[in-house]
């Protein structure tokens, strides 16, 4: 077909972009455990169940769209990453891949710490109870109300992200009589992503402090003459969706020998060194992360090398892990509105939801699967594009993937892996309202943040 030859590339052709899928998978009805939570499987009809629960029974009673977690699979993610770290080292959940008060309740007991990095997401963390000495604040423009409730509640750190945060904390610390914990979240020119990761001099974005010329040194100079502060450590932060871990080896070899200029100048070893998050997960079958004991090995083995490296103690590791604990452990469950043949292209399924649930296909071109979930098929795979219902065209779900031939109007559609990053980002772009996430477990559901209603909507417009 001379489609293929289009100059415009193949995303304008039956031909597949480059990085997507070539072939149909040889069986569509197979769930890959990489990418599904840990409960996920079929049952005897072919119906996909969680935590023993079929997706009909749970659309019958939740009503579709559906975040649908499997809280025993999310409570064995943390604890992995808990026991992996063991008690040299601390764990805090970065918050802001999905944060509500039943998660934080399962981190509590679970022994993981929490990231916030809003007064929202504090106030989540407090009202579900956990302890304000296991909370870490974040964030670049915390405002001045968030950063005195944050110390008026008593947070186990907060991170500091530019010099007038510093004397911005130290006053309000010193004001309310207290000495407030404090990290300095430093760049050390390193970006990280996926499989690769760049070195660079200096840093061109928002967050923290430049360790390129003598910038951080010179932020430590200063938090360490504050009485409102008290400095625990060095921060550090290198990307997202990270598989490759020779980032974090020179990020770790940068913040290590900042802790050394430290001892040398001011004759302190500061206690502590967070490396952030930024874990991969897999997306598609494509993706190979790694399990979180083998990441601590080669994060806690960096840190000790370099610090024997640099004749320092080696100081306490703490991680923050977001998409790699939630991420796998919710899809989103859809129902099909409607199958559109586009001839030599593909089939485009719209479902009852889309960029308001799930915005990262379109804000970062993310890569997802999809299943058949309501039913299994044996018919032909047909490729498909899952899209929304919003009035945009780059509203799309699942960019490429294949279903069964026969699906039609009314069948449930699955996407894994989307606990990270999808309620935590969804809006009511359209006055679509957003869906409600169900935890399953143990043959129970139950909603723990429950779908926005019309009346909800209507309530914030004041008239
Ligand atoms: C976003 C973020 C994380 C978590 O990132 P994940 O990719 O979800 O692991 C951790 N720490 C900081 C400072 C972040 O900004």
């Amino acid at each position: 077909m001379s489609r293929s030859a289009h100059p415009a590339g193949p995303r304008h052709a039956d031909v597949l972009p480059e990085g997507h899928y070539s072939a149909p998978p040889a069986d569509l009805n197979a769930l890959d455990p990489k990418v599904w939570a840990r409960t996920v499987a079929r049952d005897e009809h072919g119906v996909l169940t969680v935590g023993g629960i079929d997706v009909k029974r749970l659309a019958e009673e939740f009503g579709t769209p559906a975040y649908v977690m499997d809280e025993a699979d999310f409570r064995a993610r943390a604890r992995a990453w808990r026991t992996a770290f063991g008690n040299d080292a601390d764990v805090f959940y970065a918050g802001k891949a999905f944060l509500s008060r039943a998660v934080v309740r399962w981190l509590h007991e679970e022994g993981l710490n929490l990231d916030v990095c809003s007064g929202g997401e504090l106030a989540t963390a407090l009202s579900a109870g956990m302890p304000a000495d296991r909370i870490a604040f974040h964030g670049n423009n915390k405002s001045a109300a968030e950063i005195e409730r944050a110390v008026r509640a008593g947070v186990g750190r907060i991170v500091l992200d530019s010099f007038q945060e510093i004397v911005r904390v130290a006053h309000i610390a010193q004001s309310l009589g207290k000495r407030q914990r404090v990290q300095i979240r430093v760049t050390v020119g390193v970006e990280a992503h996926t499989h690769e990761f760049i070195a660079t001099a200096h840093e061109d974005q928002k967050f923290g402090i430049p360790l390129a010329g003598g910038q951080a040194a010179e932020a430590v100079r200063r938090a360490l003459k504050l009485d409102g502060l008290e400095l625990i450590g060095i921060h550090s932060h290198i990307g997202s969706q990270i598989f490759d871990m020779s980032g974090f080896e020179v990020a770790a070899h940068r913040v290590v020998g900042l802790l050394r200029d430290i001892r040398d100048e001011h004759g302190v070893e500061l206690p502590e060194i967070d490396l952030g998050g930024g874990l991969g997960i897999a997306y598609t079958s494509d993706d190979d992360p790694r399990e979180p004991h083998e990441i601590a090995k080669a994060l806690t083995e960096i840190v000790t090398r370099e610090c024997e490296a640099a004749r320092l103690s080696t100081p306490r590791i703490s991680v923050e892990p977001g998409r790699a604990v939630v991420g796998p452990t919710a899809f989103t469950l859809y129902e099909v509105g409607t199958v559109k043949p586009l001839d030599g292209l593909r089939t485009y399924v719209s479902v009852d939801g889309g960029m308001s649930d799930n915005i990262r296909t379109a804000l970062y071109d993310a890569e997802y699967t999809v299943a058949l979930a309501s039913r299994s098929s044996d018919a032909e795979p047909m490729l498909c594009r899952v899209v929304g219902k919003h009035c945009e065209s780059g509203d799309i779900v699942v960019r490429d993937a294949f279903l069964p031939g026969d699906l039609a109007p009314g069948d449930l559609i699955a996407v894994p892996a989307t606990g990270a990053y999808c309620r935590s980002m969804a809006s009511n772009y359209n006055h679509v309202l957003r869906p409600p996430v169900v935890a399953v477990e143990g043959g129970e559901a139950r909603v723990i943040v429950r779908r926005e209603t019309e009346e909800d909507l209507l309530r914030l417009d004041v008239g």
